[in-house]
């Protein structure tokens, strides 16, 4: 009787690993079969999927699928045009929407639009070895980067003000004024005397500098030159003629005047907040 129920129980044991031998063979191939599918969802789980960006799972050959995340990555470096926070009429009467429609939709948009070429001509020396231009497109990194970057500050820098009454900053940001230009008057007239001095077109800005532990303000030419590596900008004006000339004319001491009227001191504290983590 012992001896029969062990001799079951081996039968058992037996077509219990037949049977488990089976199914490894089915999840194997099965594994096999979805693994395309299955690494595709999940490249596409670590990467938004943008749009018109079709995901391709069939029979990819190694070029193709070489190709194809060679321009996903080119995909996933394109600068985009921030919108305006307002409306293009809500900065009136200090900044006209007229400026401020042709400012944001066409000069911010080209340098958004050399950024991305330059970027892609980068990729292109990069996949053929050829630096010939290598010079040119670091210094048009440079400059439409900075561009870039400093007009999206900018734009966020500013908001309507329809009581027209001269706003000024406070907590933190107006105690490490005060610890670093003595008054915000003191800094108010530093600040709009570098911009009004700004030789050719280009910025002024208010920043914190986290090596040396305080605000700075920077006469900058261009968008790129006169800056000071690391410095984290929390407040620009924009000096370049095509930021005003349309309403100004040559009087850029009177944009400067006016455009105090529209500066966001929430934007500018929340980015001291952010610049001092
Ligand atoms: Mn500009």
């Amino acid at each position: 009787m012992q001896a029969r129920l062990v001799a079951d129980q081996k039968i058992e044991d037996k077509n219990f690993t037949i049977i488990l031998a089976i199914f490894t063979i089915i999840f194997a191939i099965l594994i096999a079969a979805t693994e395309p599918f299955l690494s595709a969802a999940w490249g596409a789980g670590k990467k938004p999927i943008q749009q018109g960006q079709n995901l391709k799972l069939v029979n990819n050959s190694p070029e193709e699928t070489k190709k194809r995340s060679r321009e996903m990555k080119q995909e996933s470096t394109k600068y985009e045009l921030p919108p305006l926070p307002y409306d293009y009429n809500e900065l009136e009467p200090y900044y006209d929407q007229e400026t401020l429609r042709l400012h944001h939709d066409k000069h911010h948009a080209a340098y958004v639009k050399e950024l991305n070429l330059t970027e892609e001509k980068l990729a292109e020396a990069r996949n053929t070895g050829d630096y010939a231009l290598i010079r040119h497109l670091e210094r048009t990194l440079a400059f439409n980067g900075s561009g870039h970057i400093l007009h999206s500050i900018f734009w966020t820098n500013m908001a309507p003000n329809p009581e027209g009454r001269l706003r000024t900053p406070s907590g933190a940001l107006a105690d490490q004024i005060t610890r670093d230009f003595g008054s915000f008057e003191a800094f108010k007239k530093q600040f709009s005397a570098a911009a009004i001095s700004v030789e050719g077109s280009g910025w002024t800005i208010l920043g914190w500098m986290p090596e040396f532990g305080k605000l700075l303000v920077l006469e900058v030419e261009n968008h790129q030159n006169q800056t000071l590596w690391g410095i984290k900008p929390l407040l620009v004006v924009d000096v370049w003629e095509h930021a005003y000339y349309l309403r100004y004319q040559n009087r850029r001491a009177e944009w400067i005047e006016n455009w105090w009227y529209l500066v966001n001191w929430d934007d500018v504290a929340k980015r001291f907040e952010q610049a001092r983590r």
